[in-house]
């Protein structure tokens, strides 16, 4: 039997018992996850998201998203503790009294408000993706983003683009840059790939972490 911790901050620290899982070992690397909360009308949408949990389990990583079991954070999440990874849920306690937290998370922590949660979330990870998803997931990209221009981290950003869900997003902010609200160099401080690996490989190479495949998913 492994354990979850499930940390009240600000109050007591409780640790309840989850089923079986695979011995954990220390993390290679941290990935924070922005992805919706709903499925999309795609199958792609699901098969990407267990892709990208079966990544960083496979590569000895560790999830940190926003601890929820619907939608595409669920499927994230369930896929990389099936591919023997560690998951981090930082969830307010407004939407675990709606029961939509994780409860099998490795960690799962209860905060007071959507701050606390955000600033917990970067502080987590070594890198930051996000997934196709909704305004949640837009607005966590982005001030992940603005905060990376204005210095406050210095952790890679990115942008899965997958089958070009954001390619209008992508467009409009090349309007921006054309408008001289943003200048080019704003837009490089973020990675966009089509494909889920090669952009999770690039995030972690520039995070400056090494990864290897767990030998029993060889
Ligand atoms: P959205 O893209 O609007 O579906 O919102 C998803 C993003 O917002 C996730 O990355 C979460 O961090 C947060 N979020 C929104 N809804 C939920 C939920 N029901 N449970 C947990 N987190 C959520």
């Amino acid at each position: 039997m492994t354990s979850a911790l499930i940390n009240m901050v600000g109050t007591a620290t409780h640790t309840i018992t989850m089923p079986t899982r695979p011995p954990l070992t220390a993390p290679h690397f941290s990935v924070c996850v922005y992805c919706g909360a709903r499925p999309g009308d795609e199958p792609v949408f699901a098969e990407t998201a267990r892709q990208v949990g079966e990544w960083i389990g496979r590569h000895g990583g560790q999830l940190v998203y926003g601890g929820g079991s619907n939608g595409l954070m669920g499927i994230l999440a369930d896929a990389t503790l099936a591919a023997g990874g560690r998951v981090v849920g930082i969830i307010p306690q407004a939407l675990v009294d709606k029961e939509w937290a994780h409860l099998n998370c490795s960690e799962l922590h209860v905060v007071d408000t959507m701050h606390e949660r955000k600033r917990m979330m970067a502080e987590r990870a070594d890198a930051f993706i996000a997934l196709p998803g909704g305004i949640g997931t837009f607005e966590e990209f982005f001030e992940v983003w603005t905060w990376r221009q204005l210095g406050y981290h210095n952790k890679p950003v990115g942008l899965l683009n997958l089958n070009g869900y954001y390619d209008g997003l992508l467009n409009f902010l090349g309007s921006v840059v054309q408008h001289q609200f943003m200048g080019n160099w704003q837009m490089d401080l973020i990675a966009v790939d089509s494909q889920a690996p090669a952009l999770l490989e690039k995030l972690v190479q520039s995070a400056g972490l090494h990864y290897s495949l767990r030998s029993e998913a060889l």
